[in-house]
Order: structure tokens, then sequence, then C-alpha cells
């Protein structure tokens, strides 16, 4: 075993402490990664509130890991010591079942491993990267380039890979009227790709404030969707719709602004269900589509696309000690767009 330390919540609904645990050795096929950044996604939020289902605590949170592998087990022909590496929102999977064989490795039916909340193959918790170390099979990790600065690079593994995944999925670019609803860690990169692939970016966001920045970040229009007359102005606009929200929150007015045969493409986890009459959807045609995370393969296009074209999160740095802070101002949608530990300061 491995002796690791990060900050855990001990119980659903409690403060993250510091709190020191066991990892699990290697297998041959395993590296063992120093963790040198972590994003804060909302899903970690979503997680030790127990918001979907009762997690496993105590639960060390964080999927956006940039790290660099200390270790790789004698089977390892991926990385080697010293390499830099990034690993998601998945640890391991089967690699055998319909969706792995189709580069769905999110998805895996027989034994799919998350990088917390979620058990590993041989029965114990697995930790997320709210920590000093973690221990993952090889192809789990991605190669990182070392050109782009990786505390920016971080949220790429998951706020990154989950907007990049359904923009490939359903050839988002040119000639598409897309609209990105929350402007947050997953709704600036929605923003970011939806702009390189040539798309018209309309950014539909409660929060007046983040006007200019939306601009900044490429997106061509700007709707306060709680000012009535400007939410108005965009009925019947959009071919595709991003939902990043994490909030609870009425689409019906959201799904209005398609164009006929228009798609609502959901990303957000917010708790409750939606409601959604039916003559929404069968006026027009409307589609109403999710999306999770993405595969191995997509994740690492992702990330050479990112390295390509310059693309990383625009973060901002914080201490380990002060992610009960960030924790708040997340929930406010206080932060331009993402936080990430600097896990040197652990
Ligand atoms: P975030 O940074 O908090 O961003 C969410 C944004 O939603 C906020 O910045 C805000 O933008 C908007 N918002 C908040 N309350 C709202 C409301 N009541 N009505 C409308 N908009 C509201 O969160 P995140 O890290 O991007 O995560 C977003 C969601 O995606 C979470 O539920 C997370 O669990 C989920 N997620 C899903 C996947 C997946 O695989 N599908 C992967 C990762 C995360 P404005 O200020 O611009 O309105």
């Amino acid at each position: 075993m491995i002796a690791a330390k990060g900050y855990a919540a001990l119980q659903a609904g409690t403060e993250l402490s510091p709190w020191t645990f066991e990892r699990r050795a290697l297998t041959p096929h395993d590296v063992l990664i120093e963790i040198l950044y972590c994003g804060v996604c909302h899903t970690d939020l979503h997680g030790i509130r127990n918001d979907w289902f009762p997690g496993i605590f105590p639960m060390v949170p964080g999927h956006e890991i940039v790290g660099r592998v200390i270790e790789a087990g004698e089977h390892v022909t991926k990385l080697k010591v010293g390499d830099l590496g990034g690993v998601g929102v998945m640890v391991d999977a089967c690699m055998e079942c319909e969706d792995c064989r189709n580069d769905q490795e999110q998805f895996c039916q027989v034994s799919p491993v998350q990088t917390y909340n979620s058990l590993q193959k041989d029965g114990t918790p697995a930790y997320g990267g709210y920590s000093n170390l973690i221990v993952v099979r090889e192809e789990f990790v991605h190669h990182i380039a070392d050109t782009l600065p990786l505390e920016g690079v971080a949220p790429l593994l998951c706020a990154g890979i989950t907007t990049y995944s359904p923009i490939r999925n359903w050839n988002i670019g040119k000639g598409h009227k897309v609209a990105v609803v929350g402007l947050g860690g997953l709704g600036h990169m929605a923003v970011k790709f939806a702009v390189a692939f040539g798309a018209e970016v309309t950014v539909l966001s409660t929060s007046e404030r983040k006007r200019e920045a939306a601009s900044k970040l490429g997106a061509h229009h700007f709707v306060v969707t709680t000012d009535e007359e400007q939410f108005k102005s965009v009925l019947r606009s959009f071919h595709f719709i991003i939902d990043t929200v994490a909030a609870d929150h009425d689409i019906n007015p959201y799904l209005a602004s398609l164009k006929t045969n228009g798609v609502y493409i959901n990303v957000g986890m917010p708790a409750k269900p939606w409601s959604i009459p039916s003559f929404s959807l069968a006026a027009g045609n409307k589609v109403v589509a999710g999306s999770g995370a993405g595969g191995l393969a997509q994740t690492q296009e992702m990330l050479d696309f990112c390295a390509e074209h310059n693309i990383v999160s625009d973060v901002e740095v914080i201490k380990i000690q002060d992610i009960h802070t960030a924790f708040e101002r997340l929930e406010k949608g206080d932060v331009l767009y993402r936080f990430v530990i600097d896990m040197s300061t652990l």
C-alpha cells in the first residue's frame, strides 16, 4: 500500500479536512502520479453533498488531475517516469464490453471505476485528486503537452472533454448557431470549442456581469436570460443549445429558443428532474440529448486539439486550504471560470 494525504469530506455534507489514507499498490499496468494541479468541478460539490445518490465516505473529490509519473509498473509502455500525465473522471473499466470496445469507456457496464465516489476492482474506494498521489491504470492516463500552462490544462480533463465531446459527436461547427447556457467551468470551455470549430456562439447567462468576459472568450452574442425582453429576442434562433447548468432550472424557455429540428444537449447535472410538455418537443421536431464526459481516445484527441490551438481553461489557482471559500464562490457563480488547486500547498 502507498501512504497518501489529501483533503476529504469525512461524511456527507461536512467540510473538507486534511486526511491521510492508503492508495492501492501498483499492479504491473499501473503508474503512480504525483499530482501537481487538480481542478474544482461542480460535480465535487454535488458529490460531497449527496445531491444525486448516497456517496462513499470519506470522499476525496477531484477528477481534473495533472501530474508527473513518479513510478511505473513493469508492463507499462504508454508512459515513463518523468512524463506528464492527465487523469479525468475515470481510472479503470473492463475494456471488453460493447461500450469499452466502442471507445466509450465512460459508460462501461461491467466494471467502471470513477476517479472518486466509486469502488475499485478490488472493492476498495477510489479516492480523487485533492491529494498528493494517485495510482492509475496506464490507459487512463493521458499525454499532456509541456507547451501549455499545466494549471489551465487540468480542467480540460473533465470540463474540456465534457463539452468537446458533444460538439464533435453532433458535428457542430461552421454555419451553426449555438447557444451555451451557463458560463461556468464547463460553459466557458463549450464557448471556446464551439468558436474554435467555427460556430456562431451566443451565451445565455443569468449574470449580466459576465458579458465582457464572454466576449473575451470569443462569444459573438450575450443574452441575460433573467431579462425577459432579451431572452425573447432569441426565440427560434439556435441549431444547438448546450446546457451546462448545475442548479435546478426550467428548460422550457430555453427549448423555445431552438430552431425547428434544433437539438438541446444537456451536460449539466442538476439534482431535480425536468418537466417538459410533449408539445414543446413535438412543435418543431426538437431533440433533447444528453452527453457524459468522453472516452479515452476522444479525450486524447481533445488534449491534442488544445495543444495545437493553444486552448486552456481560464483558471484561478488556489491553495488547498482555501477550498471552502472556493466552494462557496463556485456555488454563487463567482469564478472566471475554474478554481484549480495547486497541490504543492497540501
Ligand atoms: P459551474 O462552474 O458552477 O457553472 C454552472 C453555471 O450555471 C454557473 O456559472 C451559472 O452561469 C449557471 N447557473 C447557475 N445557476 C443557474 C440557474 N439557476 N439557472 C440558470 N443558470 C444557472 O459548474 P460546472 O463545473 O461547469 O458544472 C456544471 C454542471 O455539469 C454540474 O451539474 C456538473 O455536475 C455537471 N457535469 C456533468 C458532466 C457530464 O459528464 N455530463 C461532467 C462534468 C460536470 P451564469 O452565471 O452564466 O448563469
